[in-house]
C-alpha cells in the first residue's frame, strides 16, 4: 500500500447563521486527519462578498477552538487567493481547456424558455465552445465574455462515495461551467478545485448538498491533471421536527450553547454521534472519538437534532468532572449572576455539592446562589411560621451538637440520627426548620453536605438566631 499524507479541511462560507449542525462538518474532517496523523486546514470560502461577515467568521473559528479542533493550516480566505484563481483561469484558456463565451444573459434566457416548452433540461448549448472545424459566431461589440469550462463530451464521472457508495453521472448531465464572470471573478465550484488541488486535499468530508457539484468539481480536477480526493458526503442533519436545521426554527450556534452552560466536551460527544457511531457508545472521550473515528461507520441517513439527548450528554459530563475544572467553568457564569465567588463558601465545594444533579453549568450557578447570598433576616412571624414551637428543642440540642461536632457530612448526618431518634421525630420535620433557619427557604441540597459547605461557624450563627 502507499502511503498517504491524510489532509482534510473544512471549507465553511461564512454567511448567514452558523448553527451546531454546520459544526459537524468540521468535527468529522478534523477526526479523519488526527486519526490518521494528518493535517487539518480551515479554509473560508468568503468569495460571496455580500453574503459574508466577518461574525460568521468569528463564530467558526471561536466554535472550532472552544470545540477544540485544532487546526494545522489557515484560515485560508478564498478572497486572498483571488490572482491564483485568475492565473489558472488564464492557463485553463491558454490550453484550451477553457473559452470565452459571449452569450447575453437575455439569449441565455430565451435559450431556456425554448428548452423549458420542448420539455427538455435546461442548459447551455456549447455555441461557444470551440471544436475542430466548427466556425464560431462573430465575437460582438463590447461584451465581457464569461470563461466557460470545456466539459467532457460522453461518457460519465464516476467517484466511490465514503458514505454513499458508487455514484454515476453521464456528462451528458453537465454544460460548460462558467468558471469566470465577465468581471473576471472566479465561480464558487472553480475555486474549491484549485484550492483543493493546491492544499493537496485528500479526503473531501463534507454536506452532502454538493453531491451535484462534485461530478463537475471532478471534470475540472481532471481535466488540470490532478488526482480527485476521497469524497464522503453526509447527510443532513435534521432538527427536532424533521426540519432542515436553521436559525427560523429554534437552530441554536455553538456560542448560544456555551452560554446556555453546555460543556464543549459534551458537544464535541453530541455532534460526533449526529451521523456516526462506534458499536454502541454514546458517552466517550475525545481522544476515544479520534482513535475509533473511521468514515466506515458514517451514518447514510440524515441525523436527528435532539436536544434532550444533548442535555443529558452535557450532565454526564458536568457529573463526572473534576470539581476544580468545573469550577472554574461555572465561575464566570456565578459572577454574571453577581456572586462573590471569593467571600463565602469555597467554591469547589459549592460545586462538588451541586453538580451531581446539574444539568448545565447555569443550574450550578443558579445552585450555587444560595450560599452567597447574605444570611436571611428572619422576622418574628416568619420563624413562627415556618418553624414549629414543637422542634425548637431538638433545635437546641442539634447546634449544640453540631458546635461540637468534626466538620463533615458522616459527623452531621450522625448528629442528625440521634437527635430524631432522641425526639422520636422524622428527617423532614428537622431538616426543613433548619434549611429555613439558614436560608429562608426550604429547598436545598441534603442537609448534612448542607451544613458542611456553609462552614459550621456560619451555619451556628444562622441556627441560633431562631431558637432564642
Ligand atoms: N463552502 C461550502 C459550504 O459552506 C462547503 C464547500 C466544500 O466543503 O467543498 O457549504
Amino acid at each position: 500500500m502507499i502511503f498517504m499524507h491524510i489532509r482534510t479541511r473544512f471549507a465553511p462560507s461564512p454567511t448567514g447563521f452558523i448553527h451546531l449542525g454546520n459544526l459537524r462538518s468540521a468535527l468529522y474532517p478534523w477526526a479523519f486527519a488526527r486519526h490518521n496523523k494528518g493535517d487539518f486546514i480551515l479554509r473560508i470560502e468568503d468569495t460571496d462578498l455580500e453574503r459574508s461577515s466577518q461574525e460568521a467568521v468569528d463564530v467558526i473559528i471561536e466554535g472550532m477552538a472552544w470545540l477544540g479542533l485544532d487546526l494545522d493550516e489557515g484560515p485560508i480566505y478564498q478572497m486572498q487567493r483571488i490572482d491564483r484563481y485568475r492565473e489558472v483561469v488564464k492557463q485553463m484558456l491558454d490550453s484550451g481547456l477553457a473559452y470565452p463565451c459571449y452569450m447575453s444573459e437575455e439569449e441565455l434566457n430565451t435559450l431556456r424558455d425554448q428548452q423549458m416548452a420542448n420539455k427538455e433540461k435546461p442548459r447551455y448549448n456549447g455555441l461557444w465552445r470551440p471544436e475542430p472545424g466548427k466556425t464560431l459566431p462573430p465575437v460582438p461589440d463590447g461584451v465581457s465574455p464569461v470563461i466557460r469550462f470545456k466539459n467532457p463530451i460522453g461518457g460519465s464521472v464516476i467517484w466511490n462515495d465514503a458514505v454513499k457508495g458508487q455514484i454515476e453521472i453521464s456528462n451528458d448531465e453537465l454544460d460548460d461551467l462558467v468558471i469566470a464572470r465577465p468581471d473576471g471573478t472566479p465561480t464558487y465550484n472553480f475555486c474549491v478545485v484549485i484550492d483543493d488541488m493546491d492544499m493537496n486535499i485528500t479526503h473531501v468530508i463534507r454536506g452532502d448538498d454538493h453531491v451535484n457539484n462534485t461530478p463537475r468539481q471532478i471534470n475540472i480536477m481532471k481535466a488540470l491533471g490532478g488526482t480527485p480526493p476521497v469524497y464522503a458526503h453526509l447527510p443532513t442533519v435534521l432538527n427536532d421536527a424533521g426540519e432542515k436545521m436553521s436559525k427560523r426554527n429554534g437552530a441554536m450556534s455553538v456560542r448560544d450553547y456555551q452560554k446556555a452552560g453546555y460543556l464543549p466536551e459534551a458537544i464535541l460527544n453530541y455532534l460526533a454521534r449526529l451521523g456516526w457511531s462506534h458499536g454502541d457508545a454514546e458517552v466517550f472521550t475525545k481522544e476515544q472519538f479520534v482513535d475509533w473515528f473511521d468514515l466506515e461507520s458514517l451514518g447514510r441517513s440524515p441525523a436527528q437534532h435532539n436536544p434532550e439527548k444533548l442535555l443529558w450528554l452535557n450532565h454526564q459530563y458536568i457529573q463526572n468532572s473534576d470539581p476544580v475544572n468545573l469550577a472554574v467553568s461555572t465561575k464566570p457564569f456565578a459572577h454574571e449572576m453577581g456572586i462573590d465567588t471569593e467571600t463565602g463558601p469555597d467554591f469547589v465545594q459549592v460545586v462538588s455539592l451541586l453538580k451531581d444533579r446539574a444539568n448545565t453549568l447555569i443550574e450550578i450557578a443558579e445552585g450555587a446562589k444560595l450560599f452567597y447570598l447574605p444570611a436571611p433576616n428572619l422576622s418574628v412571624e416568619q420563624i413562627k411560621e415556618n418553624i414549629a414551637e414543637a422542634v425548637i428543642p431538638a433545635l437546641k440540642d442539634l447546634v449544640e451538637a453540631i458546635a461540637s461536632s468534626t466538620p463533615t457530612k458522616e459527623a452531621y448526618a450522625a448528629v442528625f440520627k440521634q437527635i430524631l431518634a432522641k425526639y422520636q421525630i422524622k428527617m423532614p420535620a428537622l431538616a426543613m426548620p433548619v434549611r429555613y433557619a439558614l436560608f429562608a427557604t426550604t429547598q436545598t441540597p441534603a442537609i448534612d453536605s448542607v451544613l458542611v459547605v456553609l462552614g459550621k461557624e456560619e451555619a451556628v450563627k444562622r441556627l441560633s438566631k431562631v431558637i432564642q
